[in-house]
């Protein structure tokens, strides 16, 4: 069976791993309720997107600066 020649150092060692360590979850502000929500996604809290309700608002929130 073929044997490594030399040892690999600990940077070395480091640098490969370092590519799969894990990222952080991208977010965005939500501009209808300013609520932190998923980038390219419906806002969770007031169910707009791209200027429009596209969802039914959720019922029970307390998040909602508008509500009365
Ligand atoms: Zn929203």
């Amino acid at each position: 069976m073929a044997l490594p020649k030399r040892r690999k150092s600990h940077a070395k060692v480091r640098t490969r791993r370092q590519q799969w360590r894990a990222q952080p979850v991208a977010s965005t502000t939500c501009p209808n309720c300013s609520v932190v929500m998923v980038p390219h996604r419906a806002c969770l809290n007031c169910g707009h997107y791209n200027g429009r309700a596209v969802l039914p608002p959720r019922s029970k929130n307390t998040a909602r600066p508008d509500s009365e």
